[in-house]
């Protein structure tokens, strides 16, 4: 049965799968839903037998209805390759008596991979179908992470080119680096000088300019967005619960039909939300913890009901996590208001004039399936110097708030039910914090040296996208102000003016 997508802020707009993906984000603002949650409709014991690419295969498909059963397995045949440095593509580690889900073996090292590595292949796949004749030009800010995972992705698929922006002195120094050395004839980075919101609002910008978009239509080409709100980027990582579930069970972990409880590390709601979509679709998960820093709108959520983003932003060491408008729960409140796109409005319409919004009596109880938590910055170090010391195993902050959340919760619960931690960065991508928090205290060393002083302490091997990055050409030197931004990308275009 086809499954269509339609708008949290508009009944009407519906479309099919490949239609939504093209279109990212609809026209009123609204974010695309499917308009039920298929059943997974396979025996659990079945789940034990099957790849990680199968399984993307067996859940893709019940979502992306409107692709063929050849697009969609050459797309998972493109996307779970060897960039990833694991054939499990997200594999479990057990360490004092939890699960922790890798989603860190892809490219960039973090879970954004999981979904950014399949994702070009499902827009180009889309154009297609659609009969789209322009090349996709992806155009995004970025305060770091969901850039080069963007560029990994896009780097040298036919049909698109990429174009991301970065504020100059608003990310690390590594992350930095991992960008500027990015390979691939359709790829361009530039520097921006002023802060990521400076690039953010630059982009907007450059989306809503009537006239650029009249040029490049003319030139052949199309913008369109790869952020997190994108319903590409959600159904691929539905695909990891069930396959987490299905090596659990096979090994002997769990009992057929048992609960997991799931501990995400939430930013901006769309990891949880595919594990909310995963319970929907039969798979047994019983707790869906939503694990925050001190960014800790989400749990005050949880707890009254009222979303508020009316709070000092606190910077920390779990910067992806960093985040008062958590995007994708737009798409939770919607189920929960019963799809009814009225009730959404308003709540949206009192977020952006108010900055908050309360849910009512009723649906705060259909939360049930959630619990919020949250940790604060000594909470996480203490975390991860708590498991490296009791287990040798050592997680980067963003998991170490989970993993917190998660003891806490056992400890205050006395939930028996196994648990399942989502694992979304290497520590090698943050070894400077790691190694402070193991050591509890700052050392005066550079990344690289402070990265071979973790690869010693863990056992675990220098990824490869850091060890490159020592030699790695800077292949993307531009800096520019945000008023260049619109001459910089029809340069890249090569449209004369
Ligand atoms: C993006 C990100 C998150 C948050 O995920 P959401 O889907 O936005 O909730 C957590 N950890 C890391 C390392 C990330 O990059």
């Amino acid at each position: 049965m086809e499954i269509m997508y339609s708008s949290t802020r508009n009944a009407a707009n519906k479309l099919t799968a490949s239609q939504a993906i093209l279109q990212g984000l609809a026209p009123e603002g609204g974010l695309y839903v499917p308009e039920r949650i298929p059943a997974l409709d396979l025996p659990l014991d079945e789940l034990p037998k099957l790849s990680y690419q199968e399984t993307a295969y067996i859940v893709m498909k019940k979502f992306l209805t409107d692709f063929t059963e050849e697009e969609l397995r050459e797309c998972i045949r493109n996307a779970y390759d060897e960039k990833f440095d694991d054939p499990q593509i997200a594999p479990i580690h057990k360490a004092d008596q939890a699960f922790y889900l890798e989603l860190f073996h892809g490219a960039t090292i973090a879970f954004k991979d999981m979904a950014l590595s399949i994702l070009p292949y499902l827009m180009t796949t889309a154009a297609r179908k659609q009969g789209e004749s322009h090349e996709i030009v992806i155009l995004t800010a970025t305060s770091g992470d969901t850039g080069k995972a963007a560029l990994a992705g896009f780097a040298d698929v036919p049909g698109t080119k990429i174009l991301v922006f970065y504020p100059k002195d608003g990310v690390s120094s590594i992350q930095e680096k991992q960008m500027v050395t990015q390979k691939g004839e359709n790829t361009c980075v530039i520097g921006i000088r002023g802060n990521f919101d400076d690039a953010q609002t630059g982009v907007k910008n450059l989306f809503s300019d009537e006239e650029l978009k009249e040029q490049l239509d003319q030139a052949g080409f199309r913008f369109s967005s790869a952020n997190s709100i994108n319903i590409g980027r959600l159904v691929p990582q539905i695909v990891y619960y069930v396959y987490a579930y299905g090596r659990l069970l096979g090994a002997g972990e769990i009992q057929e039909g048992y609960p997991v409880n799931v501990t995400v590390p939430t930013g901006n709601f769309g990891n949880i939300l595919a594990a909310y979509y995963a319970k929907q679709m039969g798979i047994p998960i019983g707790k869906l913890i939503c694990a925050s820093n001190e960014n800790k709108v989400l749990f005050d959520f949880f707890k009254t009901g009222v979303y508020d983003k009316n709070r000092d932003f606190v910077l920390t060491i779990s910067p992806s996590m960093d985040i008062l408008v958590s995007s994708n729960l737009e798409r939770l409140i919607y189920r929960l208001a019963g799809d009814d796109v009225k009730k959404n409005v308003a709540f949206m319409r009192s977020l952006g004039e108010k900055g908050s919004y309360e849910i009512s009596e009723g649906m705060l109880k259909n939360l049930s399936d959630f619990v919020g938590g949250y940790a604060t910055e000594e909470e996480t170090e203490e975390e991860i110097r708590r498991l490296y010391q009791k287990t040798g195993y050592v997680i980067d902050p963003h998991t170490a708030v989970a993993s917190s959340v998660y003891q806490r919760y056992r400890e205050d619960q006395k939930d028996s039910a196994p648990g399942l931690i989502v694992s979304t960065a290497s520590p090698f991508k943050f070894a400077r914090s790691v190694m402070k928090a193991i050591l509890s205290k700052e050392e005066e060393k550079d990344d690289f040296q402070l990265i071979e002083e973790l690869s010693e302490i863990s056992g675990v091997r220098i990824p490869k996208a850091v060890d490159e990055l020592r030699t790695a050409p800077v292949l993307h030197k531009k800096v520019i102000e945000r008023s260049e931004m619109k001459q910089a990308v029809k340069e890249f275009l090569g449209i004369e003016e």
